[in-house]
């Protein structure tokens, strides 16, 4: 059951359910499913589902008729780049803080902000995964990759990965869940300085609040010691809920459930004033853009932490009113942008609360907040 390999723990079962140890079973595999036509992938039907953490999934619960292909390969090299850097080669499949503790450990600086994301390595470039100010496309050099269009290994280098906000090129290649190009390893590019290894600069006010630093110091003296910040970004994150943990329903999810609207800064007319936003460059014609706070607008619309399902199809007010108790499906009572399992909840409970909150949101702000998880045979 897909169930058991998610973080949400939903999903129904899969056909056939095949566990790749090594680079080359996953070529084996992937060799038997070559890319479908445009059309067959956008009716959903790739008969391959290629899977790492399960963290950013919802799988319809009929599951998924065809084959999931588990990246469970793991491994990790180091190698020198002149004095003060190092390339950090990383398997697809090696779990994700296992890599950013270890390079904490060794004090190379540039993955520590992005401590404690669940998931395995060859996902964070698929959505240029990002927190606390920093993502991804900042370090990553290169990406080894299946390319089932032409059935061989491709090299993309960072500029051809084409990043952007939880985008990549990998990204926009996945359709209805069927993925162009299957990563098979990541190439990180880190500095190391002689000294006490300090942090990247802290762009993200409140972490820099965190660490006693002065978050409007001009950004390169904006550094702390890197232990810290990784201690501090895990605590600041368990306190969110968005650190896995078995014990605690708020965090069985797939993290953020909807991405941040970018829109032009015209529009912000149409808001609130004290509509928090964040400067987010321009678009293609030149029109200045800000990117607002989905989970901000979510309990603006009426739907609180903990608001979710009451205990079937109707839905409650949230954690100050009804619905959480017995409740099925949630939004987390630490932070509105999670839609949580409390428990035994299906896709469908997920699903419907993410509706409601996208739907209120739309009807009192006229903007349309999109998912963040990718979404296999079903439909926000
Ligand atoms: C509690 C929690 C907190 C989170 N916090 C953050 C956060 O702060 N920032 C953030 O960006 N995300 C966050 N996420 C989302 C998620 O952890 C990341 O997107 C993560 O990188 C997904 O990795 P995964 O291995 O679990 O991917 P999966 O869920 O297994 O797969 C996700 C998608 O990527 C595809 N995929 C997986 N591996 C590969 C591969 N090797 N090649 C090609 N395609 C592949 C899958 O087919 C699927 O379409 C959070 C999730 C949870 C549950």
């Amino acid at each position: 059951m897909l169930a058991d390999h998610t973080t949400a723990r939903v999903g129904g079962p899969a056909d056939r359910w095949i566990v790749a140890r090594s680079e080359a079973e996953a070529v084996d595999v992937l060799q038997t499913h070559p890319l479908p036509d445009e059309a067959a992938r956008t009716a959903g039907q790739d008969s391959l589902l290629v899977l790492g953490g399960g963290s950013n999934l919802l799988v319809s619960d009929r599951g998924f008729s065809g084959t999931v292909l588990q990246l469970a390969f793991d491994g990790l090299s180091a190698e020198p780049v002149g004095d003060d850097a190092v390339e950090v080669r990383v398997a697809a499949g090696h779990d994700w803080d296992r890599v950013v503790a270890w390079t904490v450990e060794r004090g190379l600086c540039g993955l520590e902000a992005l401590s404690g994301i669940p998931g395995a390595t060859g996902a964070v470039p698929v959505q240029n995964v990002g927190a606390y100010g920093s993502d991804v496309s900042q370090t990553i050099v290169q990406v080894r990759a299946w390319d089932r269009a032409v059935a061989d290994i491709v090299v993309l280098n960072n500029e051809d990965l084409e990043f952007g906000y939880r985008d990549s090129l990998l990204k926009r290649t996945t359709i209805s869940g069927s993925p162009r190009y299957v990563v098979l390893s990541v190439t990180f590019r880190l500095t190391h300085e002689a000294g006490p290894p300090l942090s990247a600069p802290v762009r993200y006010a409140e972490l820099a609040r965190a660490l006693g630093l002065d978050h409007t110091a001009e950004e390169s003296s904006r550094r702390a010691a890197l232990p810290h910040v990784r201690q501090k970004v895990l605590e600041l994150r368990s306190n969110k809920g968005m650190v896995l943990n078995g014990e605690d329903h708020d965090t069985w999810s797939t993290g953020s459930f909807f991405t941040n609207p970018i829109i032009a800064e015209a529009r912000l007319e149409e808001l609130p004033e004290r509509t928090p936003r964040f400067s987010a460059g321009y678009s293609g014609d030149g029109q200045a853009l800000v990117k607002l706070s989905a989970a901000w607008l979510i309990d603006q619309a009426g739907c609180g932490k903990g608001f979710g399902l009451a205990d079937g199809p109707e839905l409650g007010r949230g954690a100050e009113g009804a619905g959480l108790v017995g409740g099925r499906a949630a939004l987390s009572t630490k932070h509105t942008l999670a839609v949580t399992n409390r428990g035994d909840a299906s896709t469908e409970d997920l699903l419907t609360v993410a509706r409601a909150a996208r739907d209120q949101v739309r009807e009192k702000f006229g903007i349309t907040l999109h998912p963040e998880p990718v979404l296999i045979g079903c439909k926000l």
